[in-house]
């Protein structure tokens, strides 16, 4: 593992003394963790779930941070909670996914931290608005925070899938794209919902350049009161740690450079060969629609929509190229010829 890579760990939620101490001793000397994290306000999409041990669990954090000498996190929901953690000088605080989604909570949240070099984590919102995982950091960094790091959970995926949210990685990079300088930790574990599958999303954090993770663990995972098939022991996260493949972001070595430089001067002509197709392919589809509004007849015609993803999708059958993926380029493809002619139509 890599010096700065960070590793926060800890429970789901405080439930009681035992078992955040137990958790953070066995923590402490398996791991060393950077953080202990732990929820005392958990907020639960449904009111008959556990909803925390509330401010009662802050002493216990407190002595956790004194006693193993381990900085100590935990999620803030409103105002009330930042001061109190604030003043009970807890570490830092996670904004979770449920309010990343409100602007206001967010905002009053920002208002109510008056210390400004405390480290902050959010949470990408439940469902996949990177808008508003955007707007959460431009608010921190518009109040004058530094520290900021964003947490990548997954979404809330529509159709069942084996994972508990969805990764839709593409959102992640987008949000790294915008703001190089932002550190993302990968949460594995609200992002797999069952132990089974962390080791498969923490490896592709680390592939994608994360900075970190945050792993749920608890001493006794199937008595958890919250999140019990995503938590992993103390001792398991040690072995996932030692397992995973950690990658540096460059080399010096020479050979890599130069092939690698070989093959992406490659890439580029092929992508301003593509650039070139499309906007040949995209001039001809002008054309037909101003044959179609010269004759009057729809922008859309199905059976030639039918008859190109029948063909094409053949046609890639011998080829590396994923059916999933082509037919997606096609429908881009399409969509925008589709709102071309209209344009041409409705002129
Ligand atoms: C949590 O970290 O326990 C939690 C509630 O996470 P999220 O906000 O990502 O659901
Ligand atoms: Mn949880």
């Amino acid at each position: 593992m890599f010096n700065d890579f960070m590793i926060i760990s800890g429970p789901c939620s405080v439930e009681s003394k035992e078992q955040v101490m137990t958790t953070a001793k066995q923590l402490k000397d398996l791991v060393n963790p950077n953080y202990f994290r732990a929820g005392i306000w958990k907020p639960r999409t449904r009111p008959d779930s556990f909803e925390g041990i509330g401010s009662k669990g802050i002493p216990w954090l407190k002595e956790i941070r004194d006693n193993f000498n381990i900085p100590v996190i935990t999620e803030v929901g409103c105002a009330k909670h930042v001061e109190l953690i604030l003043k009970n000088d807890i570490n830092a605080y996670w904004v979770g996914a449920r309010t990343v989604t409100n602007p206001f909570s967010v905002q009053e949240i920002i208002n109510a931290t008056h210390k400004k070099d405390i480290e902050i984590f959010i949470k990408n919102p439940v469902f996949p608005d990177i808008e508003l995982w955007t707007g959460a950091i431009e608010r921190y960094l518009n109040a004058g925070f530094k520290n900021i790091y964003a947490i990548h959970r997954g979404f809330y995926p529509y159709e069942k899938t084996y994972l508990r949210n969805i990764p839709m990685w593409e959102i992640p990079i987008e949000l790294a794209r915008r703001f190089p300088h932002l550190e993302i930790i990968c949460d594995p574990s609200h992002i797999a919902g069952n132990t089974k599958y962390i080791k498969e999303i923490a490896q592709q954090a680390i592939n994608l350049n994360m900075a970190g993770l945050m792993v749920e663990t608890h001493y006794d995972p199937q008595n958890a009161l919250s999140d019990k098939n995503q938590q992993l022991k103390p001792l398991e996260l040690k072995e996932l740690l030692n397992n995973l493949n950690f990658k540096k972001t460059n080399t010096d070595n020479l050979n890599y450079e130069q092939e690698l430089k070989s093959f992406r001067d490659k890439i580029d002509s092929n992508d301003y060969k593509l650039i070139e197709i499309l906007q040949n392919r995209f001039t001809l589809s002008d054309e037909i629609g101003k044959l179609k509004k010269k004759h009057n007849i729809t922008t859309l015609q199905l059976d030639r929509w039918k008859e190109i993803v029948e063909s094409r999708l053949k046609r890639a059958e011998n080829s590396n190229i994923s059916k999933d993926f082509l037919l997606k380029i096609l429908q881009l493809i399409h969509e925008e010829s589709i709102r071309r002619q209209n344009n041409i139509i409705n002129k």
